[in-house]
Protein backbone atom coordinates (compact mmCIF):
# COMPACT_ATOMS: atom_id res chain seq x y z
CA UNK A 1 0.00 0.00 0.00
CA UNK A 2 0.93 3.97 -0.55
CA UNK A 3 3.01 5.56 2.28
CA UNK A 4 0.69 6.06 4.94
CA UNK A 5 -0.63 8.27 6.53
CA UNK A 6 1.63 8.48 9.44
CA UNK A 7 0.55 8.31 13.07
CA UNK A 8 -3.27 7.83 12.17
CA UNK A 9 -4.30 4.39 12.95
CA UNK A 10 -2.66 4.40 16.56
CA UNK A 11 -3.81 1.75 18.13
CA UNK A 12 -2.77 2.22 21.55
CA UNK A 13 -5.55 3.84 24.06
CA UNK A 14 -5.37 4.23 27.70
CA UNK A 15 -8.77 4.16 28.92
CA UNK A 16 -9.22 6.94 31.53
CA UNK A 17 -12.39 8.98 31.87
CA UNK A 18 -13.90 11.56 33.89
CA UNK A 19 -17.50 13.26 34.14
CA UNK A 20 -19.06 16.11 35.60
CA UNK A 21 -23.03 17.03 35.35
CA UNK A 22 -23.65 20.26 33.80
CA UNK A 23 -26.92 20.71 35.04
CA UNK A 24 -28.89 18.51 36.58
CA UNK A 25 -32.65 20.14 36.76
CA UNK A 26 -35.03 17.67 38.36
CA UNK A 27 -32.60 15.59 40.48
CA UNK A 28 -35.54 15.08 43.13
CA UNK A 29 -38.33 13.52 40.30
CA UNK A 30 -38.47 10.00 40.54
CA UNK A 31 -38.32 7.61 37.58
CA UNK A 32 -35.81 5.54 35.54
CA UNK A 33 -33.31 8.34 35.79
CA UNK A 34 -32.19 11.62 37.22
CA UNK A 35 -33.42 13.62 34.12
CA UNK A 36 -30.51 16.24 33.33
CA UNK A 37 -27.81 17.15 30.69
CA UNK A 38 -24.28 15.38 31.57
CA UNK A 39 -20.86 15.41 30.07
CA UNK A 40 -17.99 12.79 29.89
CA UNK A 41 -14.75 12.41 28.49
CA UNK A 42 -12.26 9.55 27.67
CA UNK A 43 -8.99 9.04 26.11
CA UNK A 44 -9.38 8.58 22.16
CA UNK A 45 -6.70 7.82 19.59
CA UNK A 46 -5.50 11.31 19.35
CA UNK A 47 -6.74 13.24 22.47
CA UNK A 48 -10.16 13.37 24.93
CA UNK A 49 -13.29 12.71 23.32
CA UNK A 50 -16.32 14.95 25.01
CA UNK A 51 -19.65 13.78 25.09
CA UNK A 52 -22.90 15.24 26.15
CA UNK A 53 -25.75 12.88 27.49
CA UNK A 54 -29.53 14.20 28.13
CA UNK A 55 -31.60 11.94 30.52
CA UNK A 56 -35.07 12.52 31.14
CA UNK A 57 -36.72 10.61 33.94
CA UNK A 58 -37.12 7.59 31.85
CA UNK A 59 -34.95 7.51 28.34
CA UNK A 60 -31.67 8.60 26.93
CA UNK A 61 -32.51 11.56 25.08
CA UNK A 62 -29.67 12.48 23.23
CA UNK A 63 -25.90 11.69 23.44
CA UNK A 64 -24.02 14.10 21.11
CA UNK A 65 -20.19 14.31 21.07
CA UNK A 66 -18.88 17.63 22.07
CA UNK A 67 -15.36 17.98 21.00
CA UNK A 68 -12.79 14.94 19.89
CA UNK A 69 -9.17 15.36 18.11
CA UNK A 70 -10.55 12.17 16.11
CA UNK A 71 -8.67 11.62 12.54
CA UNK A 72 -11.30 12.54 10.15
CA UNK A 73 -12.61 10.22 7.53
CA UNK A 74 -12.11 7.08 9.75
CA UNK A 75 -14.07 8.30 13.11
CA UNK A 76 -16.30 9.92 11.03
CA UNK A 77 -18.38 6.66 11.11
CA UNK A 78 -18.43 5.92 14.61
CA UNK A 79 -18.95 9.90 15.36
CA UNK A 80 -22.25 9.69 13.76
CA UNK A 81 -23.56 6.15 14.34
CA UNK A 82 -22.22 5.25 18.15
CA UNK A 83 -24.32 8.26 20.04
CA UNK A 84 -27.49 7.15 17.29
CA UNK A 85 -27.20 3.72 18.20
CA UNK A 86 -27.45 4.40 21.98
CA UNK A 87 -30.00 6.20 21.76
CA UNK A 88 -32.07 3.70 19.13
CA UNK A 89 -31.29 0.89 21.53
CA UNK A 90 -31.45 2.86 24.99
CA UNK A 91 -28.51 0.53 25.89
CA UNK A 92 -24.50 0.99 25.98
CA UNK A 93 -24.37 -2.79 24.53
CA UNK A 94 -23.83 -1.40 20.64
CA UNK A 95 -21.34 -2.54 18.21
CA UNK A 96 -18.08 -0.54 18.08
CA UNK A 97 -17.99 0.53 14.21
CA UNK A 98 -15.31 -1.88 12.11
CA UNK A 99 -11.98 0.18 11.81
CA UNK A 100 -13.05 2.74 14.49
CA UNK A 101 -12.62 0.76 17.58
CA UNK A 102 -10.34 2.76 19.36
CA UNK A 103 -13.22 5.92 18.90
CA UNK A 104 -16.08 3.62 19.46
CA UNK A 105 -14.95 2.91 22.81
CA UNK A 106 -13.94 6.22 23.98
CA UNK A 107 -16.76 7.67 23.07
CA UNK A 108 -18.95 4.61 24.99
CA UNK A 109 -16.50 5.38 27.74
CA UNK A 110 -17.38 8.62 27.76
CA UNK A 111 -21.06 8.09 27.88
CA UNK A 112 -20.24 5.42 30.68
CA UNK A 113 -18.77 8.26 32.61
CA UNK A 114 -21.72 10.98 32.09
CA UNK A 115 -23.96 8.59 33.21
CA UNK A 116 -21.87 7.31 35.97
CA UNK A 117 -22.50 10.92 36.91
CA UNK A 118 -25.90 10.61 36.57
CA UNK A 119 -26.19 7.74 39.27
CA UNK A 120 -27.34 5.30 36.38
CA UNK A 121 -27.13 1.37 37.14
CA UNK A 122 -23.72 0.80 33.67
CA UNK A 123 -24.10 -3.16 34.45
CA UNK A 124 -27.90 -2.92 33.02
CA UNK A 125 -27.39 -0.77 30.65
CA UNK A 126 -24.69 -2.85 29.09
CA UNK A 127 -27.52 -5.71 28.81
CA UNK A 128 -30.15 -4.27 26.57
CA UNK A 129 -30.35 -3.71 22.95
CA UNK A 130 -29.23 -5.74 20.17
CA UNK A 131 -26.11 -4.13 19.48
CA UNK A 132 -26.94 -3.35 15.76
CA UNK A 133 -25.41 -0.60 13.48
CA UNK A 134 -27.05 -1.61 10.18
CA UNK A 135 -27.42 1.10 7.12
CA UNK A 136 -29.72 -0.49 4.80
CA UNK A 137 -32.27 -3.76 3.60
CA UNK A 138 -30.40 -5.29 1.35
CA UNK A 139 -31.87 -6.49 -1.78
CA UNK A 140 -30.92 -7.88 -4.97
CA UNK A 141 -30.21 -5.48 -7.27
CA UNK A 142 -28.64 -5.36 -11.51
CA UNK A 143 -26.28 -2.49 -12.55
CA UNK A 144 -23.88 -2.48 -15.56
CA UNK A 145 -20.65 -2.21 -13.31
CA UNK A 146 -20.68 -3.66 -10.02
CA UNK A 147 -17.52 -1.94 -8.08
CA UNK A 148 -16.14 -3.78 -4.89
CA UNK A 149 -14.19 -1.70 -2.47
CA UNK A 150 -14.16 1.93 -1.90
CA UNK A 151 -10.37 2.67 -2.06
CA UNK A 152 -8.74 4.77 -4.55
CA UNK A 153 -8.68 2.34 -7.07
CA UNK A 154 -12.24 1.14 -6.69
CA UNK A 155 -13.52 5.21 -6.40
CA UNK A 156 -11.47 5.64 -9.93
CA UNK A 157 -13.08 2.96 -11.67
CA UNK A 158 -16.68 3.71 -10.56
CA UNK A 159 -16.41 7.51 -11.92
CA UNK A 160 -15.27 6.21 -14.88
CA UNK A 161 -17.37 3.14 -15.73
CA UNK A 162 -20.21 6.20 -14.87
CA UNK A 163 -18.45 8.85 -17.45
CA UNK A 164 -19.01 5.99 -19.76
CA UNK A 165 -22.49 5.72 -19.77
CA UNK A 166 -22.79 2.81 -16.94
CA UNK A 167 -24.90 2.32 -14.37
CA UNK A 168 -22.32 1.84 -11.29
CA UNK A 169 -22.59 0.86 -7.64
CA UNK A 170 -19.52 0.17 -5.65
CA UNK A 171 -20.05 -2.21 -2.25
CA UNK A 172 -17.54 -1.63 0.37
CA UNK A 173 -17.57 -3.30 3.64
CA UNK A 174 -16.62 -0.95 6.03
CA UNK A 175 -18.59 1.97 7.18
CA UNK A 176 -16.40 4.33 5.57
CA UNK A 177 -14.66 4.56 2.28
CA UNK A 178 -11.13 5.08 1.92
CA UNK A 179 -9.30 1.86 2.83
CA UNK A 180 -5.27 1.84 2.94
CA UNK A 181 -5.68 5.14 0.65
CA UNK A 182 -7.77 7.32 3.31
CA UNK A 183 -4.58 6.26 5.48
CA UNK A 184 -1.79 7.21 3.06
CA UNK A 185 -0.11 10.05 2.18
CA UNK A 186 -1.99 9.77 -1.42
CA UNK A 187 1.51 10.81 -3.32
CA UNK A 188 1.34 10.54 -6.43
CA UNK A 189 4.90 9.70 -8.88
CA UNK A 190 4.31 11.43 -12.12
CA UNK A 191 6.88 12.37 -14.57
CA UNK A 192 6.96 15.85 -16.58
CA UNK A 193 4.43 17.04 -13.87
CA UNK A 194 3.37 20.95 -13.38
CA UNK A 195 5.24 20.95 -10.12
CA UNK A 196 8.55 20.07 -11.99
CA UNK A 197 8.21 21.97 -14.84
CA UNK A 198 7.76 24.39 -12.73
CA UNK A 199 10.74 23.88 -10.83
CA UNK A 200 13.03 23.04 -13.92
CA UNK A 201 13.26 19.20 -13.15
CA UNK A 202 13.91 17.18 -16.42
CA UNK A 203 12.21 14.07 -16.32
CA UNK A 204 10.59 11.35 -18.88
CA UNK A 205 8.20 9.03 -18.76
CA UNK A 206 11.09 6.54 -19.71
CA UNK A 207 13.21 7.13 -16.70
CA UNK A 208 9.92 6.78 -14.58
CA UNK A 209 9.36 3.18 -15.59
CA UNK A 210 12.58 1.93 -15.95
CA UNK A 211 13.36 3.54 -11.86
CA UNK A 212 10.01 1.65 -10.97
CA UNK A 213 11.03 -1.28 -12.80
CA UNK A 214 14.05 -2.11 -11.54
CA UNK A 215 12.78 -0.54 -7.97
CA UNK A 216 10.72 -4.17 -8.09
CA UNK A 217 13.75 -6.16 -9.07
CA UNK A 218 13.05 -6.43 -12.70
CA UNK A 219 10.07 -8.80 -11.79
CA UNK A 220 6.70 -6.79 -13.08
CA UNK A 221 5.43 -7.23 -16.10
CA UNK A 222 6.64 -4.58 -17.78
CA UNK A 223 4.00 -3.77 -20.22
CA UNK A 224 1.88 -2.90 -17.06
CA UNK A 225 4.32 -0.63 -15.59
CA UNK A 226 4.77 0.73 -19.05
CA UNK A 227 1.12 1.77 -18.52
CA UNK A 228 1.49 3.18 -15.14
CA UNK A 229 4.66 5.73 -16.49
CA UNK A 230 2.37 6.46 -19.68
CA UNK A 231 -0.81 7.60 -17.44
CA UNK A 232 0.26 8.93 -14.27
CA UNK A 233 0.56 12.30 -14.89
CA UNK A 234 -2.77 12.15 -16.80
CA UNK A 235 -4.35 10.73 -14.17
CA UNK A 236 -2.94 13.51 -11.17
CA UNK A 237 -4.24 15.75 -13.89
CA UNK A 238 -7.61 14.17 -14.01
CA UNK A 239 -7.70 13.89 -10.11
CA UNK A 240 -6.82 17.66 -9.42
CA UNK A 241 -8.92 19.30 -12.52
CA UNK A 242 -12.05 16.81 -12.48
CA UNK A 243 -12.42 15.48 -9.34
CA UNK A 244 -10.83 18.47 -7.61
CA UNK A 245 -8.40 17.28 -5.29
CA UNK A 246 -5.79 20.38 -4.03
CA UNK A 247 -2.20 19.96 -4.36
CA UNK A 248 0.37 21.03 -2.60
CA UNK A 249 2.94 23.42 -3.77
CA UNK A 250 5.75 21.15 -3.57
CA UNK A 251 7.03 17.89 -4.43
CA UNK A 252 8.02 14.63 -2.40
CA UNK A 253 11.23 12.78 -3.30
CA UNK A 254 11.10 8.85 -2.22
CA UNK A 255 13.52 6.38 -2.43
CA UNK A 256 13.85 4.57 -5.76
CA UNK A 257 13.74 7.99 -7.73
CA UNK A 258 16.38 10.03 -9.48
CA UNK A 259 14.13 13.45 -9.16
CA UNK A 260 11.41 14.41 -7.11
CA UNK A 261 8.80 13.94 -9.13
CA UNK A 262 5.19 12.95 -6.95
CA UNK A 263 2.66 15.68 -6.62
CA UNK A 264 0.86 15.38 -2.95
CA UNK A 265 -2.49 16.23 -1.61
CA UNK A 266 -2.84 19.24 0.48
CA UNK A 267 -5.17 16.80 3.29
CA UNK A 268 -3.00 13.47 1.89
CA UNK A 269 -5.23 10.81 2.29
CA UNK A 270 -8.74 12.24 3.26
CA UNK A 271 -7.72 14.69 0.39
CA UNK A 272 -7.87 12.54 -2.22
CA UNK A 273 -10.62 10.16 -1.14
CA UNK A 274 -13.30 12.93 -0.04
CA UNK A 275 -13.41 14.26 -3.65
CA UNK A 276 -13.28 11.03 -5.30
CA UNK A 277 -16.42 10.09 -2.77
CA UNK A 278 -18.59 13.76 -3.62
CA UNK A 279 -17.62 13.09 -6.84
CA UNK A 280 -18.67 9.80 -7.41
CA UNK A 281 -21.95 10.70 -5.41
CA UNK A 282 -22.99 14.22 -7.11
CA UNK A 283 -22.37 11.90 -10.23
CA UNK A 284 -25.34 9.44 -9.45
CA UNK A 285 -22.84 6.31 -8.44
CA UNK A 286 -24.10 4.43 -5.33
CA UNK A 287 -22.29 3.81 -2.43
CA UNK A 288 -23.52 1.31 -0.57
CA UNK A 289 -21.36 1.14 2.58
CA UNK A 290 -21.30 -1.31 5.83
CA UNK A 291 -21.90 -4.43 2.81
CA UNK A 292 -19.03 -6.81 2.36
CA UNK A 293 -18.36 -9.23 -1.21
CA UNK A 294 -18.60 -12.73 -0.04
CA UNK A 295 -18.21 -14.37 -3.78
CA UNK A 296 -18.44 -14.03 -7.15
CA UNK A 297 -21.26 -15.31 -9.06
CA UNK A 298 -20.50 -17.36 -12.34
CA UNK A 299 -22.66 -18.54 -15.43
CA UNK A 300 -21.98 -21.79 -17.26
CA UNK A 301 -19.65 -19.78 -19.69
CA UNK A 302 -17.88 -19.07 -16.53
CA UNK A 303 -18.75 -15.40 -16.76
CA UNK A 304 -18.80 -13.14 -13.68
CA UNK A 305 -22.70 -11.75 -13.85
CA UNK A 306 -22.35 -9.99 -10.01
CA UNK A 307 -21.47 -10.87 -6.53
CA UNK A 308 -22.99 -11.93 -3.67
CA UNK A 309 -22.93 -9.83 -0.19
CA UNK A 310 -23.76 -9.56 2.96
CA UNK A 311 -24.77 -6.97 5.69
CA UNK A 312 -24.86 -8.47 9.48
CA UNK A 313 -27.66 -11.21 8.66
CA UNK A 314 -28.69 -9.81 5.71
CA UNK A 315 -27.55 -11.25 2.07
CA UNK A 316 -27.93 -10.38 -1.26
CA UNK A 317 -27.18 -11.00 -5.01
CA UNK A 318 -25.90 -7.62 -6.78
CA UNK A 319 -25.79 -8.64 -10.45
CA UNK A 320 -23.54 -6.87 -13.65
CA UNK A 321 -24.54 -6.81 -16.84
CA UNK A 322 -21.39 -5.79 -18.13
CA UNK A 323 -18.71 -5.97 -15.57
CA UNK A 324 -17.50 -6.52 -11.75
CA UNK A 325 -14.26 -4.65 -11.34
CA UNK A 326 -12.35 -6.18 -8.33
CA UNK A 327 -10.74 -3.22 -6.35
CA UNK A 328 -10.84 -4.48 -2.51
CA UNK A 329 -6.65 -4.24 -1.66
CA UNK A 330 -4.17 -6.54 -0.60
CA UNK A 331 -4.29 -8.69 2.42
CA UNK A 332 -0.92 -6.72 4.82
CA UNK A 333 -3.90 -7.40 7.73
CA UNK A 334 -4.24 -10.59 7.25
CA UNK A 335 -1.38 -12.62 9.78
CA UNK A 336 -2.38 -15.86 8.23
CA UNK A 337 -1.85 -15.08 4.52
CA UNK A 338 1.28 -13.02 5.50
CA UNK A 339 2.81 -16.38 6.99
CA UNK A 340 1.18 -18.35 4.46
CA UNK A 341 3.02 -16.36 1.50
CA UNK A 342 6.02 -14.82 3.05
CA UNK A 343 9.44 -16.31 1.76
CA UNK A 344 11.83 -13.48 2.16
CA UNK A 345 11.13 -12.09 5.98
CA UNK A 346 12.26 -14.07 9.03
CA UNK A 347 8.68 -14.08 10.56
CA UNK A 348 5.50 -11.86 9.56
CA UNK A 349 3.27 -12.81 12.15
CA UNK A 350 1.93 -11.04 14.94
CA UNK A 351 4.88 -9.93 16.34
CA UNK A 352 5.16 -7.42 12.96
CA UNK A 353 2.55 -4.90 13.37
CA UNK A 354 1.20 -3.29 10.02
CA UNK A 355 0.34 0.26 8.18
CA UNK A 356 -2.90 -1.18 7.13
CA UNK A 357 -6.21 -0.66 7.67
CA UNK A 358 -8.04 -3.64 9.12
CA UNK A 359 -10.20 -4.48 6.55
CA UNK A 360 -7.32 -4.80 4.54
CA UNK A 361 -7.30 -8.81 4.67
CA UNK A 362 -7.32 -10.21 0.99
CA UNK A 363 -11.10 -11.02 0.75
CA UNK A 364 -10.71 -10.33 -2.79
CA UNK A 365 -7.82 -12.15 -3.75
CA UNK A 366 -9.15 -15.18 -1.91
CA UNK A 367 -13.06 -14.42 -3.64
CA UNK A 368 -10.63 -14.41 -7.66
CA UNK A 369 -8.77 -17.02 -6.72
CA UNK A 370 -11.71 -19.59 -6.37
CA UNK A 371 -12.93 -19.05 -9.51
CA UNK A 372 -9.62 -19.94 -10.88
CA UNK A 373 -7.80 -16.52 -11.15
CA UNK A 374 -4.42 -16.69 -11.37
CA UNK A 375 -2.34 -15.13 -8.32
CA UNK A 376 0.93 -13.68 -8.76
CA UNK A 377 3.88 -12.55 -6.73
CA UNK A 378 1.92 -12.99 -3.61
CA UNK A 379 5.31 -14.02 -2.10
CA UNK A 380 6.63 -10.27 -2.37
CA UNK A 381 5.63 -8.17 1.03
CA UNK A 382 6.85 -4.96 1.45
CA UNK A 383 7.71 -3.65 5.17
CA UNK A 384 7.64 0.11 6.01
CA UNK A 385 11.13 0.44 7.10
CA UNK A 386 10.68 3.01 10.36
CA UNK A 387 7.16 3.25 11.93
CA UNK A 388 6.23 4.01 15.70
CA UNK A 389 7.01 1.21 17.90
CA UNK A 390 3.78 1.55 19.45
CA UNK A 391 1.11 1.80 16.80
CA UNK A 392 2.72 0.37 13.91
CA UNK A 393 1.82 3.50 11.64
CA UNK A 394 4.95 5.58 10.30
CA UNK A 395 5.48 9.02 11.99
CA UNK A 396 4.34 12.07 9.91
CA UNK A 397 7.37 13.77 11.71
CA UNK A 398 10.05 10.99 9.43
CA UNK A 399 9.59 13.52 7.06
CA UNK A 400 12.86 14.29 6.02
CA UNK A 401 13.51 10.84 4.63
CA UNK A 402 10.75 11.38 2.16
CA UNK A 403 11.53 15.14 1.38
CA UNK A 404 14.98 15.25 -0.13
CA UNK A 405 15.85 16.39 3.26
CA UNK A 406 19.15 15.00 6.39
CA UNK A 407 17.82 12.54 8.43
CA UNK A 408 19.79 9.14 9.43
CA UNK A 409 19.59 6.02 11.37
CA UNK A 410 21.29 4.81 14.33
CA UNK A 411 22.00 1.53 16.18
CA UNK A 412 22.17 1.28 19.78
CA UNK A 413 25.98 1.82 19.24
CA UNK A 414 25.10 5.04 17.91
CA UNK A 415 26.38 4.05 14.24
CA UNK A 416 24.81 4.21 10.84
CA UNK A 417 24.14 0.79 9.52
CA UNK A 418 21.71 1.87 5.85
CA UNK A 419 21.19 4.68 3.27
CA UNK A 420 18.23 6.38 4.85
CA UNK A 421 16.89 7.54 1.69
CA UNK A 422 17.18 4.42 -0.13
CA UNK A 423 15.25 1.46 -1.31
CA UNK A 424 12.40 0.51 1.14
CA UNK A 425 13.62 -3.33 1.02
CA UNK A 426 16.91 -2.56 1.94
CA UNK A 427 16.30 0.28 4.45
CA UNK A 428 13.77 -2.15 6.12
CA UNK A 429 16.79 -5.05 5.76
CA UNK A 430 19.00 -2.99 7.82
CA UNK A 431 16.84 -2.31 10.63
CA UNK A 432 15.97 -5.62 10.88
CA UNK A 433 19.78 -6.68 11.27
CA UNK A 434 19.63 -4.15 13.74
CA UNK A 435 17.56 -6.33 15.91
CA UNK A 436 14.57 -4.79 14.71
CA UNK A 437 14.72 -1.44 16.60
CA UNK A 438 16.29 1.73 15.52
CA UNK A 439 16.40 5.60 15.76
CA UNK A 440 16.02 8.01 13.39
CA UNK A 441 17.77 11.65 14.19
CA UNK A 442 17.78 15.02 12.34
CA UNK A 443 18.24 18.72 13.85
CA UNK A 444 16.33 21.48 13.99
CA UNK A 445 17.40 23.21 11.09
CA UNK A 446 15.75 20.35 8.74
CA UNK A 447 12.77 20.52 11.19
CA UNK A 448 12.19 23.95 10.43
CA UNK A 449 13.05 23.84 6.35
CA UNK A 450 9.96 21.16 6.46
CA UNK A 451 7.99 23.22 8.93
CA UNK A 452 7.51 19.97 10.65
CA UNK A 453 6.57 21.40 14.34
CA UNK A 454 3.66 23.23 12.87
CA UNK A 455 2.51 20.83 11.07
CA UNK A 456 2.97 18.12 13.83
CA UNK A 457 2.70 19.51 16.78
CA UNK A 458 -0.09 17.11 17.76
CA UNK A 459 2.35 14.25 16.70
CA UNK A 460 5.33 15.50 18.83
CA UNK A 461 3.53 16.16 21.82
CA UNK A 462 1.39 12.93 21.69
CA UNK A 463 5.10 10.75 20.93
CA UNK A 464 6.76 12.69 23.58
CA UNK A 465 4.25 11.45 26.06
CA UNK A 466 4.10 7.97 24.42
CA UNK A 467 8.41 7.74 25.14
CA UNK A 468 8.77 7.56 21.25
CA UNK A 469 10.63 10.92 20.78
CA UNK A 470 13.01 13.24 22.09
CA UNK A 471 14.27 16.02 21.42
CA UNK A 472 17.76 17.86 23.25
CA UNK A 473 19.97 20.87 22.74
CA UNK A 474 23.04 18.10 22.09
CA UNK A 475 23.47 14.94 20.39
CA UNK A 476 24.89 13.09 23.71
CA UNK A 477 21.50 14.18 25.44
CA UNK A 478 19.21 12.50 22.78
CA UNK A 479 21.60 9.35 22.85
CA UNK A 480 21.47 9.09 26.91
CA UNK A 481 17.52 9.18 26.31
CA UNK A 482 17.54 6.21 25.01
CA UNK A 483 20.50 4.33 26.14
CA UNK A 484 22.82 4.88 22.60
CA UNK A 485 26.39 5.03 23.02
CA UNK A 486 26.83 9.22 22.66
CA UNK A 487 30.05 9.27 21.99
CA UNK A 488 29.83 7.21 18.57
CA UNK A 489 26.89 8.92 17.77
CA UNK A 490 28.64 12.56 17.77
CA UNK A 491 31.77 10.58 15.37
CA UNK A 492 28.90 9.50 13.28
CA UNK A 493 27.14 12.62 12.52
CA UNK A 494 30.85 14.23 12.00
CA UNK A 495 31.44 11.04 9.37
CA UNK A 496 27.96 11.53 7.65
CA UNK A 497 28.27 15.57 7.34
CA UNK A 498 32.10 14.34 5.66
CA UNK A 499 30.82 12.10 3.18
CA UNK A 500 28.12 14.34 2.16
CA UNK A 501 29.83 17.66 1.72
CA UNK A 502 32.53 14.93 -0.11
CA UNK A 503 29.64 12.77 -1.78
CA UNK A 504 31.44 10.20 -0.33
CA UNK A 505 28.69 8.36 1.74
CA UNK A 506 29.63 5.82 3.54
CA UNK A 507 26.30 4.12 2.60
CA UNK A 508 26.37 5.23 -0.76
CA UNK A 509 24.01 8.20 -0.82
CA UNK A 510 23.54 10.43 -3.77
CA UNK A 511 19.91 11.82 -2.93
CA UNK A 512 19.14 14.22 0.02
CA UNK A 513 22.16 15.61 0.37
CA UNK A 514 21.93 17.93 3.55
CA UNK A 515 24.24 17.91 6.37
CA UNK A 516 23.24 18.51 9.95
CA UNK A 517 25.99 20.75 12.03
CA UNK A 518 24.00 22.26 15.13
CA UNK A 519 21.47 20.90 17.11
CA UNK A 520 18.72 20.96 18.84
CA UNK A 521 18.04 17.53 17.97
CA UNK A 522 15.16 15.19 17.32
CA UNK A 523 15.20 11.47 17.43
CA UNK A 524 12.51 9.03 16.94
CA UNK A 525 12.15 5.62 17.87
CA UNK A 526 11.29 2.97 14.85
CA UNK A 527 10.67 -0.67 13.82
CA UNK A 528 9.68 -2.00 10.46
CA UNK A 529 6.21 -2.48 9.65
CA UNK A 530 4.11 -4.70 6.86
CA UNK A 531 3.17 -2.16 4.36
CA UNK A 532 2.12 -2.89 0.81
CA UNK A 533 1.60 -6.73 -0.36
CA UNK A 534 3.16 -6.58 -4.22
CA UNK A 535 0.86 -9.86 -5.09
CA UNK A 536 -2.69 -10.56 -6.46
CA UNK A 537 -4.58 -11.00 -9.04
CA UNK A 538 -2.80 -11.41 -12.40
CA UNK A 539 -4.44 -9.00 -15.11
CA UNK A 540 -3.68 -7.38 -18.27
CA UNK A 541 -3.40 -3.52 -19.96
CA UNK A 542 -6.95 -3.66 -19.88
CA UNK A 543 -7.40 -4.70 -16.35
CA UNK A 544 -8.74 -8.41 -17.38
CA UNK A 545 -8.10 -10.61 -15.16
CA UNK A 546 -6.31 -13.76 -16.26
CA UNK A 547 -6.60 -17.51 -15.42
CA UNK A 548 -4.02 -19.96 -14.45
CA UNK A 549 -3.92 -20.68 -17.98
CA UNK A 550 -3.27 -17.32 -18.94
CA UNK A 551 -7.09 -16.98 -21.02
CA UNK A 552 -8.98 -13.92 -19.61
CA UNK A 553 -12.36 -14.34 -16.97
CA UNK A 554 -15.20 -12.43 -18.97
CA UNK A 555 -16.51 -10.07 -16.79
CA UNK A 556 -14.23 -9.43 -14.29
CA UNK A 557 -11.77 -6.79 -14.09
CA UNK A 558 -9.45 -5.47 -11.16
CA UNK A 559 -7.18 -2.58 -10.38
CA UNK A 560 -5.28 -1.62 -6.91
CA UNK A 561 -3.25 -3.39 -4.51
CA UNK A 562 -5.52 -6.16 -5.24
CA UNK A 563 -3.43 -7.01 -8.45
CA UNK A 564 0.13 -8.09 -8.54
CA UNK A 565 2.89 -8.56 -11.18
CA UNK A 566 3.05 -4.24 -11.06
CA UNK A 567 5.29 -3.93 -8.59
CA UNK A 568 7.50 -7.04 -8.60
CA UNK A 569 9.00 -7.14 -5.16
CA UNK A 570 9.41 -4.06 -4.03
CA UNK A 571 7.12 -1.28 -4.86
CA UNK A 572 8.92 2.09 -5.04
CA UNK A 573 7.61 5.02 -2.82
CA UNK A 574 4.61 7.03 -4.43
CA UNK A 575 4.13 4.74 -7.69
CA UNK A 576 0.83 2.78 -5.85
CA UNK A 577 -1.27 5.95 -6.28
CA UNK A 578 -0.21 6.45 -9.74
CA UNK A 579 -1.23 2.96 -10.09
CA UNK A 580 -4.37 2.22 -8.41
CA UNK A 581 -5.35 5.62 -10.08
CA UNK A 582 -4.21 4.96 -13.93
CA UNK A 583 -5.57 0.94 -13.54
CA UNK A 584 -8.66 1.93 -11.26
CA UNK A 585 -9.74 4.14 -14.23
CA UNK A 586 -8.69 1.64 -17.44
CA UNK A 587 -10.61 -1.10 -14.86
CA UNK A 588 -13.90 1.24 -14.82
CA UNK A 589 -13.75 2.13 -18.54
CA UNK A 590 -13.18 -1.65 -19.45
CA UNK A 591 -15.93 -2.71 -17.29
CA UNK A 592 -18.21 -0.19 -18.85
CA UNK A 593 -17.57 -1.09 -22.20
CA UNK A 594 -18.23 -5.29 -22.10
CA UNK A 595 -20.64 -6.80 -22.51
P1 LIG B 1 -6.60 0.34 -3.32
O1 LIG B 1 -5.42 1.15 -2.93
O2 LIG B 1 -6.26 -0.79 -4.19
O3 LIG B 1 -7.73 1.20 -3.82
P2 LIG B 1 -7.63 0.35 -0.65
O4 LIG B 1 -7.05 -0.36 0.49
O5 LIG B 1 -7.46 1.82 -0.70
O6 LIG B 1 -7.11 -0.34 -1.97
O7 LIG B 1 -9.20 0.07 -0.72
C1 LIG B 1 -9.75 -1.21 -0.71
C2 LIG B 1 -11.17 -1.09 -0.18
O8 LIG B 1 -11.83 -2.35 -0.33
C3 LIG B 1 -11.25 -0.73 1.30
O9 LIG B 1 -12.11 0.36 1.48
C4 LIG B 1 -11.80 -2.01 1.94
O10 LIG B 1 -12.57 -1.75 3.09
C5 LIG B 1 -12.63 -2.58 0.82
N1 LIG B 1 -12.89 -4.03 0.94
C6 LIG B 1 -12.02 -5.00 1.30
N2 LIG B 1 -12.61 -6.20 1.29
C7 LIG B 1 -13.90 -6.00 0.91
C8 LIG B 1 -15.04 -6.84 0.72
N3 LIG B 1 -14.98 -8.15 0.92
N4 LIG B 1 -16.20 -6.27 0.32
C9 LIG B 1 -16.30 -4.93 0.12
N5 LIG B 1 -15.27 -4.08 0.31
C10 LIG B 1 -14.08 -4.60 0.69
Amino acid sequence: MKKFLKGLLSVLMVISFTACAKTNDSSEAEGLYKAGTYTGSAQGNNGEVKVEVILSSDKIESVKVTEHKETAGISDAAIAEIPTAIVENQSLNVDTVAGATNTSNAILDAVKAALTEAGVDIETLMKGGNGAVVSVTLEDQTYDVVVLGAGGAGLSAAIEAKAAGASVIVIEKMPYAGGNTLLSYAELACPNNWLQKEQGIEDSVEQFAKEMWEGGGSLAKKELVDIIANNATDAAEWLRDEIGVEYQDYLVWEGGHSVARAVEPIELGPGMINPLMDYAKSHGIEVLLNTKAEEFVVDNNGRVIGVKVSQGDQTATISATNGVVLATGGFGANVEMREKYNTRWETLDESVKTTNSPAIVGDGIIMAEKIGANLIGMEHIQLYPFNNPITGVFYGIEAPSWSGEGLIYVNKDGNRFVNEVGMRDERAEGILAQGGTVYAIYNQAVADRLNLEEKFADEYARCLEDGVFYKADTLEEVAEHFGINGENLVETMKKYNEGITNNTDEFGRVTSMVTMEEGPWFILEGVVSVHHTMGGVEINENAQVLDIEGNIIPGLYAAGEVTGGIHGNNRVGTCAIADITVFGRIAGRSAAASK
